[in-house]
């Protein structure tokens, strides 16, 4: 996997004014907005202030919605109409998030499509409803700081485990909020280029980010100032609120001792314990004992202990090694060890903790890069991925990869895998096709994603049909399927008969995005199913090898018979039966046997075709040549 460099400055007009574009951190639970301002990156800040805008909607009885730091406070009070962590739904359907979904104070259907509707007010929203009043949130800050109004043009980033579905999303919100998105970046990707680690002649980094929702883990490498992506792990579903729900435990265990199921289900209850266990936590980042102060007003609860910091780093400590596991496969993945990593990257307000900074100190054993605020950092770099776009300073891209393979189902549901994971985008891949029948006008593409050797193992991400191939012989049309990933990591997957020239395409956009768990679960069901997987395709690829012979000997061996002596055909006949028995089972051996066996049977059949073939070849020759 080479890398490529993308010379921007040579296709830009240089403008007569300095154009500007905003790069935007959507996030789980803070969005932000920088931009290029006298030759660096600034975050947009209103008046001095921080300029982080809480991921929060509160939809109050009327008027307009509430979005950010005054939509976070009405959490507590009503948390039914008020909704947070929408990103986890973009792209996602109902049955994607069902776990998470129980854990929210508010409520979520689905539409027709399968998608996801989160409910206020007795309105259904969108998901990418929902972060578009986020980013016009974050442009209106943007607007204010700036003293005038922000560009629509912009970079927004997402992290570097979303899918096609939810990068779709993202731009969809981005659509819906007048926004006028130059690319959709990963996180990791953007840190890198904040932190200007392009100006390195040569090394590894790795891009260590805890938010508040999601968890990535990104290994490049530098050389000669362009960066590559070597591999990257994570999990969309840790952050900081697992450590919140650690310590809201703590309160929920003691007074629903005392007060029972009735409180501790109470939606108010829930949100007031997550808010005062944040605090709490956040406090204990900066001292060695805090508290965790709960307060229910309309239950008339005041509740509060102490909690130390080694207590919390106890009730934490397996959340920290799941980071670090994900940091050994990405390392693995990159084939590279901890200690030949030149450079950690901390991203996310998460990375604020003391026990993240000591354990990846020591993971990698050196001390991270935390010289910028971890939770501005991606907006920085997206401000400065913005500037490359319009034509500014450097003439580098930092490059993405994919995270799981994609492929094509091929006859007898076994994968071929067209483009391989950690692949780098944009890319593409072309890969040539046939017909398995005579005559056969059509063929099915079932696109698939994961690392498994059979398609049923895989991820269905989207079939279509290429139609109208003229009649031919079984394995005479040439199709090529091109399958391309842009910059954005969206998959085009199109397919044309090479003589006639027909062709068909398909953006794949599936209808729910991957969970995390779905990517890490097939990530790993790779590794622990090669074995029984290659087993699996062997058998696979010998039933549609023999099913392929059955085909052509009942066609041609009626023609044939004449030819052939008595003890062949009844030797070809047994075989054939005996094969039409193998492709019954799964056993490999027997199918390779039954296999050979018909081989050799049809060969006096073979030849006797192969002979007549040459015979008519010549014919037609001669008379052509009269
Ligand atoms: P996201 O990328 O998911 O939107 P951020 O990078 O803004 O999130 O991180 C938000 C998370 O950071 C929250 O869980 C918040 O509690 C946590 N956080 C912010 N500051 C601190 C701190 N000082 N100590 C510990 N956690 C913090
Ligand atoms: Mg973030």
């Amino acid at each position: 996997m080479g890398y490529v460099e993308l010379n921007v400055l040579n296709n830009t007009v240089p403008a007569p004014a300095p154009q500007v574009a905003l790069g935007i951190d959507l996030g789980t639970t803070n969005s932000l907005a920088a931009t290029w301002r006298e030759g660096r990156p600034s975050v947009l800040r209103p008046d001095g202030r921080s300029g982080l805008v809480p991921s929060v909607i509160y939809f109050p009885e009327s008027g307009a919605p509430i979005v950010g730091r005054e939509a976070r406070d009405h959490a507590v009070v009503d948390p039914r109409n008020t909704l947070f962590s929408v990103k986890r739904f973009m792209g996602r359907g109902l049955a994607d998030v069902a776990q998470e979904l129980a854990t929210l104070p508010y409520a979520a259907t689905e539409n027709e499509r399968g998608l996801i509707q989160l409910e206020a007010r007795g309105r259904r929203y969108a998901p990418e409803e929902l972060s578009a009043l986020i980013l016009r949130k974050v442009h209106d800050v943007a607007s204010t700081a700036l003293g005038e109004k922000a560009p629509t043009k912009c970079v927004i980033t997402v992290p570097a485990y979303f899918d096609d579905a939810q990068r779709q999303s993202t731009r969809d919100a981005a659509r819906i909020a007048g926004l006028d998105v130059l690319r959709i970046v990963n996180e990791p990707t953007a840190a890198s280029l904040a932190y200007g680690l392009d100006q390195r002649d040569k090394g590894h980094v790795a891009v260590f980010d805890l938010g508040g929702g999601t968890f990535d883990v990104t290994i490049l490498s530098i050389e000669d100032g362009v960066f590559r992506v070597l591999a990257t792990n994570g999990d969309t579903h840790l952050g900081g609120d697992d450590f919140d729900q650690r310590l809201a435990n703590l309160a929920r265990t003691a007074l629903g001792a005392e007060h029972g199921d009735e409180l501790t289900r109470d939606p108010a209850f829930q949100q007031a314990a997550r808010q005062a266990a944040e605090h709490c936590k956040i406090e204990l980042t900066n001292q060695p004992e805090a508290e965790l102060h709960l307060m229910v007003p309309h239950k008339r609860i005041a509740w509060r202990r102490r909690v130390s910091r080694d207590e919390f780093e106890a009730l934490t400590a397996d959340l920290i090694e799941r980071t670090l596991d994900s940091c050994r496969r990405a390392l693995s993945d990159a084939k590279l060890t901890a200690g030949q990593i030149d450079e950690v990257v901390l991203v996310g307000g998460s990375t604020r903790m003391p026990v993240v900074r000591r354990r990846i100190a020591e993971f990698f054993g050196r001390i991270p890069h935390t010289e910028l605020n971890p939770d501005e950092v991606v907006a920085l770099g997206a401000a400065v991925q913005a500037q490359i776009l319009m034509g500014g300073r450097r003439d580098m891209l930092l490059l993405d990869v994919t995270p799981l393979s994609l492929g094509l189902e091929t006859m007898g549901g076994a994968v071929s895998k067209i483009i391989q994971r950690n692949s780098t985008v944009p890319c593409e891949a072309t890969e040539g096709f046939t017909t398995y029948a005579d005559d056969q006008t059509g063929i099915d593409f079932h696109i698939v994603q994961g690392e498994r050797e059979m398609a049923r193992d895989c991820r269905s991400l989207g079939r279509f049909k290429l139609k109208g191939i003229p009649p031919m012989p079984a394995g005479m049309p040439r199709v090529a399927v091109r399958f391309h990933i842009d910059a954005d990591g969206l998959l085009t997957v199109s397919a044309k008969e090479q003589s006639t020239g027909i062709s068909a395409h398909i953006d794949v956009q599936p209808m729910h995005g991957l969970t995390d768990s779905e990517v890490e679960g097939m990530l790993k069901s790779g590794y622990a199913n090669a074995v029984e997987d290659f087993a699996a395709r062997r058998a696979a690829d010998l039933k549609t090898e023999i099913g392929t012979m059955v085909l052509a000997t009942e066609k041609n061996l009626n023609a044939g018979r004449a030819g052939l002596d008595k003890e062949s055909i009844r030797d070809l006949e047994d075989a054939l039966r005996d094969a039409k028995v193998a492709v019954q089972q799964d056993d490999v051996k027997a199918l390779q046997r039954a296999r050979d066996e018909f081989e050799r049977a049809a060969l006096p059949l073979a030849a006797l075709l192969m002979n007549n073939v040459a015979q008519k070849a010549l014919m037609g020759r001669s008379l052509g040549d009269v």
